[in-house]
């Protein structure tokens, strides 16, 4: 039997992606937007976190069919049905400024899955989110027109808002007239949709590699907080959400004993050749072509790829 963790990131993530809640029984429900009720529900105050959410008894939740019980708020209809007659842990209520998510650890049989023989290597990047050892590439979804286009309406509405606050401004006290109230409330809501483009494209990203089947894969161990010190690139690297990759990734192996390994944060894996090991230490940043003495070329990132598939830990 398999615990599932008792993180509740993972399975606020979770919901979010209906590819994983198709592998295992549901591990997230979401409440009906239009039920009454939720009006109900206690709103955390803290002015602090960014995301409201509070704990759930576990004895004292209770699920029907197409409802479930909360404390102190009453029976609350849901839209996913989750199992009934299971045993819950850390049940919890999360608000992403539109909808109302439950969620809740349950034990899952763990399947047995049949690997592949072979190892995927995996390079990670700004071009593309992520480039295989089995060529297969995955686009960086920030580089979109989708993407842009929503980026481009929150920055007008956040010149917007400063704008609006300066008018208002009295005596070195900054109000909050109705409508800076309004519009904090649509660029929270853009922020959410932002947030949830690019969390469900890393879902789809890590559920298909895994759906590979392979034994193991390899990851390199990336600096992001040194990579982040790099000005011109550190809006771009934030918005990769390296560090979501690879959560996702360690507990989708988990789920399909995969082995993932990850490289040494100094293995050169983008200036080795892949054909005769060579290092080439003159490569730069933008030389998007491997070309190595011994006549070897290649796509610079599958080439690091490839060395990262053949890594021993
Ligand atoms: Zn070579």
């Amino acid at each position: 039997m398999l615990q599932l963790p008792f993180d509740p990131m993972l399975s606020a993530a979770v919901h979010q992606s209906q590819t994983v809640v198709c592998h295992g029984p549901s591990l997230s429900f979401m409440y009906s937007d239009s039920s009454t009720a939720v009006a109900d529900a206690p709103v955390s105050t803290s002015k602090k976190k960014s995301r409201v959410s509070f704990y759930n008894d576990n004895v004292k939740l209770k699920v029907k069919e197409k409802s479930v019980l909360i404390e102190k708020v009453g029976w609350i209809k849901i839209k996913e049905q989750i199992p009934i007659d299971s045993k819950y842990t850390n049940p919890r209520i999360i608000y992403d400024n539109k909808y109302w998510y439950l969620t809740v650890g349950i034990e899952v049989t763990e399947k047995n899955i049949s690997l592949t023989e072979e190892t995927i290597g995996i390079d990670l990047g700004i071009i593309n989110l992520a480039t295989c050892s089995n060529g297969e590439i995955y686009q960086n979804i920030n580089k979109t027109k989708r993407v842009k286009k929503i980026e481009k309406k929150l920055k007008r509405l956040q010149r917007k808002l400063s704008k609006k606050y300066l008018l208002n401004k009295k005596e070195n006290k900054f109000l909050e007239t109705k409508n800076i109230i309004k519009l904090k409330k649509r660029i929270k809501l853009i922020h959410r949709k932002l947030a949830n483009i690019r969390n469900n494209h890393l879902h789809q990203t890590t559920t298909s590699i895994v759906k590979n089947k392979p034994c193991k894969i390899v990851l390199e161990d990336l600096n992001v907080k040194g990579m982040m010190k790099n000005r011109h690139l550190s809006k771009a690297i934030a918005n990769q959400c390296f560090h979501e990759f690879r959560r996702q990734l360690e507990y989708k192996c988990k789920l399909n004993n995969i082995e993932l390994a990850f490289a040494n944060r100094f293995f050169p894996s983008s200036k080795t050749c892949s054909s005769c090991y060579e290092i080439k230490r003159d490569l730069k940043l933008k030389d998007r072509i491997f070309k190595c003495s011994c006549g070897f070329v290649i796509d610079r990132d599958l080439n690091a790829s490839i060395n990262l598939k053949n890594y021993c830990c």
